[in-house]
């Protein structure tokens, strides 16, 4: 099987934890695993004395615990929407009522930053929501001109780096920004099922709302202390992204983003010299989305049926989107291309 959705093909001593016996969590050993891994965490993204809260819960239920526990606590968000994940911002500000002014961005295309500094005089938000990579559309947003923005007019900043985490560079402290989520299957290439929030270290006292359980940033951050959830964790992928961790403290930050670089702008060469058109105005480096020109009803199936490799439909007629996170060489980007001509001329 061939994969280059989220995850794509995992490490295999990634996978072989997975298929070990479960240990109990409520011990000084899970504890320190835990702990280990907050550390790792926090200098990935460099979020000095900052904090992480793990979920067991995919990315959306990070970003659900944003909404709930933070923005409910502002007088106005101004949410990028340039796309489905855009989309769901607004979507969660609206469940909770929470006021906030919808900012849409065309499919594919950048910010026009301008404009986006003349809505926040405009609105006076005084949170905004973004994402650092829209995946639905592979758009790279300038999150430095987003984040300067932000500190010129006194704005809390809040990114969703889902899919550009360990994909494109990204410097918490640097750019002042004061939560950030991230989400297991996506840059870890891990299974899916845990969602992390980095908070910076001027939110560690802030005075949270209680609109959720589950999701409670106070309870969660009370039992993290201690390195334990609330609630029972999904351990083994507790355990995988630890060993995920410390593979890439190894290689390090910087290689990594390199690597998937490097297969991200391999594949982009094939699709310009295949003729498919890449609608991204910045193209980020996690993914690649093209449009084919023929028989887009047929590329998808035939792909698992004749060869177990998945793809990514997108939103619109003949659009696709390849995953660059999960393990995979050249010479397979070079092999799937090749198919999926074959079929496209069929
Ligand atoms: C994948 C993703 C999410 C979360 O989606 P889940 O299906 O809940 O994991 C959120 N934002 C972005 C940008 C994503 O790519």
């Amino acid at each position: 099987m061939q994969s280059y959705v989220f995850p794509g093909n995992i490490d295999k001593d990634i996978l072989k934890i997975g298929s070990r016996q479960i240990p109990y969590m409520r011990t000084f050993e899970f504890s320190n695993t835990v702990k280990q891994i907050e550390q790792m965490l926090l200098s990935m993204i460099n979020c000095d004395n900052g904090r992480t809260i793990i979920y067991t819960a995919s990315g959306t239920g990070a970003m659900d615990a944003i909404v709930a526990n933070y923005v409910s606590t502002k007088r106005k968000a101004l949410i990028i929407n340039g796309g489905s994940f855009g989309q769901r911002w607004f979507e969660l500000c609206k469940y909770y009522r929470c006021n906030c002014f919808n900012y849409v961005v065309e499919f594919a295309r950048d910010i026009e930053y301008d404009k986006l500094e003349d809505s926040i005089i405009k609105e006076k938000p005084d949170v905004l929501l973004c994402q650092h990579h829209e995946t639905s559309t592979g758009q790279l947003f300038n999150i430095k001109k987003i984040a300067d923005l932000c500190k010129k007019h006194q704005i809390s900043l809040v990114v969703d780096a889902i899919s550009s985490f360990l994909a494109e560079p990204l410097n918490m402290d640097e750019l002042e920004i004061d939560i950030c989520i991230t989400s297991s299957q996506k840059g870890f290439n891990i299974p899916p099922g845990l969602s992390i929030i980095f908070f910076s270290q001027n939110m560690l006292n802030y005075p949270f709302n209680h609109k959720g359980y589950y999701f409670d940033f106070i309870e969660n951050f009370r039992n993290l202390t201690r390195g334990q959830t609330p609630y029972s964790p999904a351990t083994t992928l507790f355990l995988q992204l630890h060993e995920r961790c410390k593979q890439i403290t190894q290689m390090g930050v910087a290689t990594l983003i390199d690597e998937v670089k490097l297969k991200s702008e391999f594949f982009k060469n094939l699709c310009k010299e295949s003729g498919w058109l890449m609608p991204a105005q910045t193209p980020a480096n996690a993914i690649t989305g093209f449009f084919v020109n023929r028989n887009e009803d047929k590329i998808f199936r035939s792909l698992v049926e004749e060869k177990e490799i998945y793809i990514m439909p997108g939103s619109r007629k003949g659009f696709f989107r390849i995953s660059h996170m999960g393990v995979q060489t050249l010479q397979d980007l070079q092999d799937l291309r090749d198919m999926i001509i074959l079929i496209e001329t069929r």
